[in-house]
C-alpha cells in the first residue's frame, strides 16, 4: 500500500467516525428532545409494602423446596435478596419494628418504643397506638379508638402522600392495629384491622373517616371471613414437612379444648373457647383473610389505576401469633409458611392482573423472628433457657430494701427496662447516675444477664456496633428507663412454652428483605442491611423525601 492510499483510508475512517458521531449526537438529541433525559426516579403505580409478623430469615431457606414458584420463589428469583438483613435496635416488638420498617429510623428517634410502655408523665401504662380522641368505625366495642399519635416522625407513605399532593392514595390492612396504624402514617387514607369475637369484621377509627366505605362493609356482610370457619388440617402430607419437629411435643401451647397439639385441629369445635372469630388469627387463615382483604381493597380503592404512586401497606400478623403458641420449629408454623406463601402467589397474580406486570413494586421483610423455643434448646444440649424473673425481682427488692430502706425507689419495670422515681432520688441527696450505675452492678451480679446499661451512657456515649449500639438505637431519651437488662442468649422470661421475640440477638434481629417489580434489579447481598435502610431505599426509588427522622441509608443496589 502507497502512503497516499493510507493517509487517503484513514481520511475516510475519519471522516466516516466523526460523520456517524455526529449522527449518534444528533440521535441522542432528537431523542432527549423527544423523551428528555431519563428521570432520576421510577414511577410504578403500585407500591406494595408487606411485613410478615415474627418471619425469621431462614424460613426462606427452610421450607424453600415447599414453595410455589409464584409467590416467595417469584420475589427471590426475579427480585433482590438482601440476606444479611437486621433489625438494629432492642426490644424487637411488632410496633417498633412496623414503625422502623415504614419511618426508616429507630426507637431512639421515632419514639415508638415497644407495644406498651410505661409512661413517665402520667405514670402509667400506654399502648402503642390507642387514642381516646377518636371513635371506633364498624364496631360497637373499644377496638377501633386508635391513631398513629405516639409516632413523632413522618413515614414513607406520609412522604408519597406530600409528593403527590395526597393523590396517591395510603392504605393499610393487618389483623393487628399497630400492623395497620403504624405503616399508614399520620395521612393514610385509610387503615383497617380485624376485630375478632362474635364479629370478626374490619373495622377503623374516626381518625380516618367516618364510616366504612361500601367495599368494607360488603367484605364484612360476606361469608368470606365465616367460610374459614373449619378444621386446620395440613396443606400437604404432614409427612413430607421434615422441616420441622414432631407434631406431639412438649413445647407447644394447646388450643382450649384440644389434649395435645396434634394436627388437625377442629376449629368449628374449638371456636367458642378459642375466642370465636379471634382463634382464626391463630392459625394461618387469619393470613388468608388478610389477603382477601387486602385484594378487596385494591379492587374497591382502584389502587394502582393512576399515574399517582400508591401505597398498599400489609402486615400478615398469623405467623407471629402461631409462633408464640407453637414456636419457630412446630409443623404448625412450616404449614402456615407454605400457605402464607399460596397467599402470596394469589396477591402477586391479581396486582399482574390489576395494576400490570412491570407496574408496580413489592417489598417484603418482617417486623421482628424469634428464638428456638428455650426448652428445646436445652433439650437439645444447647445454651438457652428461661430466666426466673420473679425470683431476681425478690433479691432485687431485697437489695432495695437494704439500700434506701423502700422498693419505691423503682416506679416501673417494662420491656426490660426500669424507671426510676427520679424525685425521691433527689430528695434522698443521691446522684441519678450513680443510682443508675449501682443498679446495672447489682443487677449483673445475679448471672441472669448477659449486660445491664444505664440510661446515662446512652446519653453520654455515641456507640457503633454490638449489644450497646443495638441498645442505644432502642433508646428514647424522652420515653424510655433508667437501666437497660439484656437476658442471656436464648433466654426468655415470660412464658414456657412457644416461641417468643424481643432480644438483640440474631435470631430476633435476622429477617427477610426482599424487593421486586419496577424499578428494582435482579441480584442478591449478604452485605449487611439494616431495618432503618428500607424507607429512604423506597424513597430513592421513588424519587421523594426521606421520613423526617430517617437514620438509614438507601440500599443502591437494589434499585435500576
Ligand atoms: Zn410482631
Ligand atoms: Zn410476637
Amino acid at each position: 500500500m502507497s502512503k497516499s492510499k493510507v493517509n487517503l483510508l484513514s481520511l475516510f475512517i475519519l471522516l466516516f467516525l466523526s460523520n456517524s458521531f455526529v449522527q449518534a449526537q444528533r440521535k441522542s438529541k432528537d431523542k432527549n428532545e423527544k423523551e428528555g433525559i431519563s428521570a432520576p426516579f421510577t414511577n410504578p403505580k403500585l407500591v406494595v409494602g408487606i411485613v410478615v409478623d415474627q418471619m425469621r430469615y431462614d424460613y426462606l431457606t427452610r421450607f424453600w423446596n415447599h414453595y410455589s414458584d409464584g409467590g416467595l420463589k417469584r420475589l427471590v428469583g426475579e427480585g433482590y435478596n438482601c440476606k444479611n438483613n437486621h433489625f438494629n435496635y432492642a426490644p424487637t416488638y411488632t410496633a417498633p419494628g412496623h414503625a422502623s420498617v415504614y419511618t426508616g429510623t429507630t426507637p431512639a428517634t421515632h419514639g415508638i418504643i415497644g407495644n406498651n410502655w410505661y409512661d413517665k408523665e402520667t405514670g402509667k401504662e400506654v399502648y402503642c397506638v390507642t387514642d381516646d380522641s377518636y371513635a371506633s368505625v364498624g364496631t360497637t366495642s373499644d377496638a377501633g379508638q386508635m391513631s398513629p399519635h405516639r409516632n413523632k416522625v413522618s413515614t414513607i407513605t406520609d412522604e408519597l402522600r406530600l409528593h403527590t399532593q395526597m393523590r396517591g392514595k395510603v392504605i393499610a390492612v393487618s389483623l393487628k392495629d399497630r400492623g395497620a396504624v403504624l405503616p399508614g402514617g399520620h395521612a393514610a387514607n385509610a387503615a383497617y384491622w380485624f376485630h375478632g369475637k362474635k364479629e370478626g369484621s374490619w373495622i377503623t377509627s374516626t381518625y380516618y373517616m367516618n364510616e366504612l366505605p361500601k367495599w368494607v362493609n360488603d367484605f364484612n356482610t360476606s361469608d368470606i371471613v365465616e367460610g374459614y370457619k373449619k378444621p386446620w388440617t395440613t396443606l400437604k402430607d404432614i409427612s413430607s414437612y421434615i422441616e420441622s419437629g414432631i407434631d406431639v411435643n412438649n413445647y407447644e401451647e394447646f388450643f382450649k379444648g384440644e389434649l395435645n397439639s396434634s394436627f388437625p385441629h377442629d376449629l368449628p369445635v374449638l371456636w367458642e373457647k378459642n375466642g370465636n372469630f379471634d382463634i382464626l388469627k391463630n392459625t394461618p387463615y387469619g393470613n388468608s383473610i388478610t389477603t382477601d382483604f387486602a385484594i378487596a381493597a385494591l379492587e374497591g380503592e382502584n389502587l394502582g389505576a393512576d399515574n399517582d404512586t400508591d401505597f398498599l401497606a400489609i402486615s400478615f400478623s398469623s405467623t407471629d401469633y402461631v409462633g408464640h403458641s407453637f414456636g419457630v420449629n412446630s409443623k404448625e408454623i412450616q404449614d402456615t409458611y407454605i400457605r402464607l406463601d399460596l397467599d402470596l402467589q394469589r396477591l402477586l397474580n391479581v396486582l399482574d392482573e390489576k395494576v400490570g406486570e412491570d407496574e408496580y413494586t413489592v417489598f417484603l421483610t418482617a417486623d421482628h423472628a424469634a428464638v428456638q423455643v428455650p426448652a428445646y434448646l436445652t433439650d437439645s444440649k444447647i445454651s438457652g433457657g428461661y430466666s426466673d424473673s420473679k425470683a431476681t425481682m425478690v433479691k432485687f427488692n431485697e437489695f432495695l430494701k437494704y439500700t434506701y430502706g423502700t422498693v419505691d425507689i423503682v416506679k416501673n419495670s417494662s420491656n426490660e427496662q426500669l424507671f426510676l422515681d427520679h424525685s425521691m432520688i433527689k430528695n434522698l441527696n443521691l446522684s441519678l447516675s450513680e443510682v443508675q450505675e449501682k443498679f446495672a452492678k447489682e443487677l449483673m451480679s445475679y448471672g441472669d444477664f448477659s449486660s445491664v446499661y444505664t440510661g446515662e451512657q446512652m446519653w453520654a456515649n455515641s456507640y457503633t456496633h454490638g449489644i450497646p449500639y443495638i441498645l442505644q438505637n432502642g433508646y428514647n431519651q424522652e420515653r424510655s428507663g433508667d437501666v437497660l437488662m439484656v437476658m442471656n442468649p436464648g433466654y426468655i422470661g415470660y412464658r414456657s412454652k412457644g416461641s417468643t421475640h424481643g432480644s438483640p440477638f440474631p435470631y430476633d434481629t435476622h429477617v427477610p428483605l426482599l424487593f421486586y417489580g419496577k424499578g428494582i434489579k435482579k441480584g442478591e447481598t449478604y452485605q449487611k442491611t439494616e431495618i432503618s435502610d428500607i424507607a429512604p431505599t423506597i424513597a430513592a426509588l421513588l424519587g421523594i423525601s426521606f421520613p423526617s427522622g430517617t437514620t438509614g441509608n438507601p440500599i443502591g443496589q437494589v434499585i435500576e
